[in-house]
């Protein structure tokens, strides 16, 4: 957004309560690597252009990417700068930090999606004696007692970790609820390339049939490795990590589980099979077919005929917890009422339309699929930035949707 300002010669400052890339600093565990391929790492006015576009980013690689973008486009960062209120003025806005005070027509709020960790009601009840940490304090199986480890959740982050745990020889056992299957790689080339050339990842939100419920769908099934192997709900039980069933209460020290993981399996896989024949469709129809390798269908997921309903978390066979269940962000600092009982922001495509001139960067479907990944914020920032002029210069007469 900084460089798509600029470009429009509108002067502005950012904010930043650490420094330049501090999530990717601060809040990743140690061995994770980008999920998206590195020629996917494109910026406004900026790309990845090392020796390796196939590879997947470490999370040194990320800051040294970011903060080289920093440099190349000027960005006017204010760092070890927290935003700790933002209020309505009559002409715009005023930003309370914890280094003074400024005023502006316009805000960008682009805090993040992912500040923190969504922990379930059901923690409350965890007996004393089990440790529980979220993905935002995890750094390596190392920091983790021996013994038994239940990860909860099974998009990107939980597979991951049950990956990474169960290798350590801490067994893992994973609570699956509703999950995204995707193949690392299919038909020879990356998900994501198909995702591109294809336009899934630029589909927008107007175009959708309920952006609600695709905004709260989790992330894909997926890690970014050397070797560039799939890690899905199979490849963990053949390292005999063991799947439960959606974690749904805990009775006297007794952990529960749904009886749904086998449908929620086959809802996955059913969704995959649509997803793989949307792209084979692509392929025939772009004349693609005898380009790349033959379509192919995977294995159901193996789900054990009786997969176990409950744990006795006081036995001593679960020693630590992870609640790898979402994120959310975080606007205890703003101070105008324009966000939602889960915590996010109203807004129609990033226009905040209930407090004109504010505009929101980074969230789920934001306007395209790929709003939230570090490729989609280009084309959200152009268009944006684009409203964010016009307002500028025709005050509140510019029209509050963007289309
Ligand atoms: C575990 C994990 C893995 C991911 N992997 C990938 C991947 O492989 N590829 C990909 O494209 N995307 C990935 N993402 C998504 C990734 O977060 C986004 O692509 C990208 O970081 C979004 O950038 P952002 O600037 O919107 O948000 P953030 O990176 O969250 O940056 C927000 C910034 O705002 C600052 N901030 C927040 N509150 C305040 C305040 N009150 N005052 C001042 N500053 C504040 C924060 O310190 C932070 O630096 C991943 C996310 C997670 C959580």
């Amino acid at each position: 957004m900084s460089r798509c300002l600029t470009s429009r010669s509108i002067d502005h400052v950012v904010l930043e309560r650490g420094t330049v890339a501090n999530t990717w600093k601060t809040e990743r565990w140690d061995s994770l690597r980008l999920l998206t391929p590195n020629w996917q790492s494109r910026l406004p006015d900026y790309r990845y252009d090392g020796n390796d576009p196939d590879g997947f980013m470490t999370m040194p690689e990320v800051i040294a990417f970011i903060e080289s973008y920093a440099q190349h486009v000027a960005a006017p960062v204010e760092t070890e700068t927290t935003v700790t209120a933002v209020q309505r003025t009559d002409d715009g806005f005023v930003v309370r930090t914890d280094q003074g005070e400024w005023t502006a027509p316009t805000v960008v709020l682009a805090s993040g999606h992912c500040n923190i960790a969504h922990i379930p009601a059901v923690a409350d009840a965890v007996p004393a004696g089990i440790t529980t940490i979220t993905p935002s304090q995890y750094r390596t199986p190392a920091q983790l007692e021996e013994g038994g480890v239940m990860v909860v959740g099974a998009a990107a982050t939980g597979i991951q970790l049950a990956d990474e745990i169960q290798r350590s020889g801490r067994p893992v056992t994973l609570a699956v609820s509703g999950h995204v299957r995707s193949p690392r790689v299919y038909r020879g080339m990356d998900i994501q390339w198909w995702m591109d050339v294809t336009g899934l990842n630029n589909e927008r939100y107007d175009e959708v049939d309920d952006v609600t419920r695709v905004r709260k769908l989790p992330s894909f099934q997926l890690a970014g490795s050397p070797d560039r192997r799939t890690i899905d709900l199979n490849s963990l039980t053949d390292i005999d990590v063991q799947l439960v069933g959606k974690f749904a209460g805990i009775n006297d020290g007794k952990a529960q589980f749904s009886g749904s993981l086998r449908n929620q399996c086959a809802m996955a896989d059913l969704k995959l099979g649509r997803l793989l024949d949307t792209i084979d469709e692509w392929a025939a129809t772009n004349a693609l077919d005898r380009e790349v390798e033959a379509p192919q269908r995977y294995e159901p997921t193996r789900v054990d005929d009786d997969p176990p309903l409950g744990i006795d978390l006081r036995g001593g066979a679960i020693n630590t917890i992870i609640w790898a269940t979402g994120f959310r962000p975080d606007y205890s600092w703003l101070d105008i009422d324009v966000v939602d009982r889960k915590g996010y922001v109203r807004h129609d495509g990033g226009v905040v339309t209930e407090a004109p001139g504010m505009y929101l960067m980074g969230m789920p479907f934001l306007r395209r699929r790929k709003s939230t990944l570090i490729d989609g914020a280009a084309d959200d920032a152009t268009d944006l930035s684009d409203h964010l002029a016009s307002y500028l210069a025709r005050g509140s007469d510019t029209p509050s949707v963007l289309r």
